[in-house]
């Protein structure tokens, strides 16, 4: 499985609850941070999901996070 697609598999579990890139990051073991964000940049973009700076709602500090949309 791609990082994109675990990525999205994440978002998509949590059911339109946002996440931030640090958190993505810490869930799934990322190496690095930019890992994360090229993929919800790219996501930010799409009809199924949210990209905006609102309280994450795993780690509750306001920054960019993405949700899915139901
Ligand atoms: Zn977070």
């Amino acid at each position: 499985m791609t990082i994109a697609a675990q990525i999205e598999a994440l978002i998509q579990r949590l059911d339109g609850v946002s996440i931030c890139d640090d958190c993505i990051t810490d869930r799934l073991n990322l190496s690095v941070r930019s890992q994360a964000n090229v993929v919800t940049r790219g996501l930010g973009g799409a009809n199924d999901y949210a990209r905006e700076k609102r309280p994450c709602g795993l780690c509750s500090s306001v920054k960019i996070s993405t949700s899915h949309r139901r």
